[in-house]
């Protein structure tokens, strides 16, 4: 579990609760199918089966990952459209290329993270290097999908590149818990991540036995996935381990707590927490394309037909990110 991290936590920052701050509840718990990605490597659909009001501002997570890939095996996209949303990409263990057709891309590699706006649209693909195709290895991380509002789902699209070294590190109160704030704001300390539209989005790593209690945007919804390790969530200490989603209700503060004992190949508790203000638009998703409306998503098909979202051939655009084949509608 490479990413960022550091010998001594108690030298960073630390994040204190108010007194009298309220701890959120657990509202849902819902366990991650696992399925394959673009070419077929192994994922976790993280908000399969949770309603897409709960999850607004975000759309979809996938956990890509962990595996370890024999030489000659890992896989990536082909290239694909996007149109109406932003892709942020985050590599836990592992390296992985991007590149698009306006020209923003780079390699990423453990605890960077690739943010890319869609806007109007684009074309990218997403591969592991040639390298480590060659030489296989572990490889770990996850791509969440932020939506865009009706207007912003317009604008030029748009990449940053967001190194390991730039993530804002933080402490827990009892030294036990490493906070990294990729996006956002937490407790007044800001990630690199620029945002189209107000979220937070923290990886946490827990010591065994550690609490954290993480002040949080009362305005915001709030999201907690374990990456890996078990451990619980929420004032009520819901249990919960690698590949589960709990939907937080209302509150001042997020808890989350790990188990003494963990398993040999984590033996820390690694946490993803993601809120937002919620944008409260109706939401047409469809393979690679977030609109508003089901007619907005196949004129998005349309223009990618005529090529203009770009020149370069997709050989298969519904497959990608397992997303749906049919307009899901909601909100
Ligand atoms: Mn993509």
């Amino acid at each position: 579990m490479p990413a960022v991290t550091v010998a001594d936590i108690t030298i960073l920052p630390r994040v204190i609760a108010e007194s009298g701050a309220r701890a959120r509840s657990v509202k849902s718990v819902t366990t991650a199918p696992q399925g394959f990605e673009g070419e077929g490597f192994p994922v976790r659909r993280a908000f399969a089966g949770v309603d897409i009001a709960e999850l607004d501002p975000f759309i979809h997570l996938d956990q890509m990952g962990e595996v370890e890939y024999a030489p000659g095996e890992p896989k990536g996209t082909p290239w694909h459209p996007h149109r109406g949303f932003e892709t942020v990409t985050y590599i836990i263990d592992g390296i992985f290329d991007h590149k698009d057709n306006h020209g923003g891309g780079g390699t990423i590699t453990n605890g960077d993270t690739q943010w890319m706006t869609a806007g109007a649209g684009i074309l990218h693909i997403e591969t592991p290097p040639e390298h480590l195709v060659m030489s296989g290895g572990l490889f770990h991380g996850f791509q969440l999908w932020v939506n865009l509002p009706a207007a912003k789902k317009w604008s030029k699209p748009a990449y940053q590149d967001l190194r390991a070294s730039d993530v804002k590190l933080l402490g827990s109160s009892d030294g036990g818990t490493l906070i990294r704030v990729i996006a956002g704001e937490v407790a007044g300390n800001i990630g690199p991540g620029s945002t189209q539209t107000p979220i937070s989005i923290v990886h946490a790593t827990l010591a065994p036995g550690a609490k954290l209690t993480l002040p949080w945007n009362k305005n915001y919804n709030a999201l907690i996935y374990t990456l890996n390790g078990h451990g619980s969530v929420g004032e009520e200490a819901r249990p919960v381990h690698m590949g589960q989603l709990a939907v937080m209700g209302e509150g001042d503060t997020l808890v989350v707590q790990a188990d003494q004992t963990q398993e040999s190949r984590s033996p820390e508790m690694d946490v993803l927490i993601l809120g937002g203000l919620p944008i409260k638009e109706p939401v047409a998703w469809m393979g690679p394309f977030v609109m508003n409306t089901k007619a907005e998503v196949l004129k998005a098909f349309d223009d990618f037909q005529k090529g203009l979202l770009g020149t370069i051939p997709a050989a298969d655009i519904t497959g990608v990110h397992g997303a749906p084949r049919e307009v899901v509608e909601g909100n």
